[in-house]
């Protein structure tokens, strides 16, 4: 299942004041002792109180060090900006998937939480984009700015990092222990205009299948063990067309309503559970439609 994370970017971020200061923390402690030592053989050398000589020598440095910060800082502001289009990460367990495509992976994920995540955060990128209007309103070269920054990063509205958790192993005094790792796969940015484009299309469908599996040539590939399942449980393990009820599963056949052969898709909407008889007396037979359930177990394709 993928996990939602929610964007607030009226957040202020502070992590390069945090750098900054281990950077003047870092000059401090390389630095630091050649300084002390050159403070000191200097003093000597001119006759001056090494106590003011230090005192004298840790002022230079701190302004030195404060103004090396502000520089920091004021690159991580540019870097920083808020100014950025509000993006929303969105993670994606592909665990024991094959490679996934990216339009898959979107239409999946809306397809397991729904849309109104979608929607939340393109209201959240609207009034976005009301504040920073309104922020720069009457300053010309800004809203150039703003708007120049707004077309660069439009298309990554909605990042989906997609990640695999795989098992690994150590070995101790002669004996394996299993420990989980993450790994990340390359990440996905898509657009608000993608997100909606998808949305339409799921919603055409009854969000019952993807894009890909859609236009997919075999459709038989596309019908998963676990599509076989649900259409059983939803069917109560009972032919839709004589009503004879086959808890044990042995001899349901999944059917499609619309043959293959006649352009029908291998969605939860165009399936049914039949018996071997009435699949077998069906005039569908002809499409070669009919496949008996456990000869196609084949694995999940993605
Ligand atoms: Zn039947």
């Amino acid at each position: 299942m993928g996990q939602q994370q929610k964007v607030d970017f009226n957040e202020t971020k502070h992590p390069y004041l945090w750098g900054s200061i281990t950077v003047f923390a870092a000059i401090g402690a390389i630095g630091g002792a050649p300084l002390l030592l050159f403070v000191i053989s200097y003093a000597e050398l001119h006759n001056i109180n090494i106590a003011t000589a230090i005192i004298v020598a840790i002022l230079v440095y701190v302004i030195f060090a404060f103004i090396v910060c502000m520089i920091i800082k004021g690159i991580s502001a540019i870097i920083n900006s808020r100014n950025y289009y509000p993006q929303k990460t969105i993670e994606y367990n592909i665990t024991n998937k094959r490679k996934i495509s990216a339009d898959t992976m979107v239409d999946n994920w809306i397809i397991q939480n729904g849309i109104e995540p979608v929607e939340l955060h393109i209201k959240d990128i609207e009034q976005w984009k009301k504040t920073k209007i309104d922020t720069f309103k009457g300053n010309a070269r800004k809203i150039e700015k703003f708007n120049a920054r707004c077309a660069l990063n439009k298309g990554k509205a909605f990042r989906f990092v997609s990640y695999r958790m795989q098992t690994r192993y150590q070995q101790v005094n002669y004996k394996k222990y299993p420990y989980q790792v993450r790994v990340n796969n390359e990440d996905v940015c898509v657009s608000e205009a993608f997100m909606l484009e998808r949305i339409d299309f799921l919603k055409k469908h009854d969000f019952n299948i993807t894009y890909n599996q859609y236009h997919a040539v075999d459709q038989r590939k596309v019908l998963t063990k676990s599509m076989r399942e649900q259409v059983k449980r939803r069917d109560n393990w009972t032919c839709q067309l004589c009503g004879k009820i086959m808890r044990d599963g042995v001899g349901l056949h999944i059917d499609h309503i619309v043959p293959i052969s006649r352009g029908g898709k291998s969605m939860l909407a165009n399936l049914r559970v039949l018996c071997s008889k009435c699949n077998g007396s069906k005039g569908g037979r002809l499409d070669g439609d009919e496949e008996r359930d456990d000869f196609y177990e084949k694995d999940e394709l993605y």
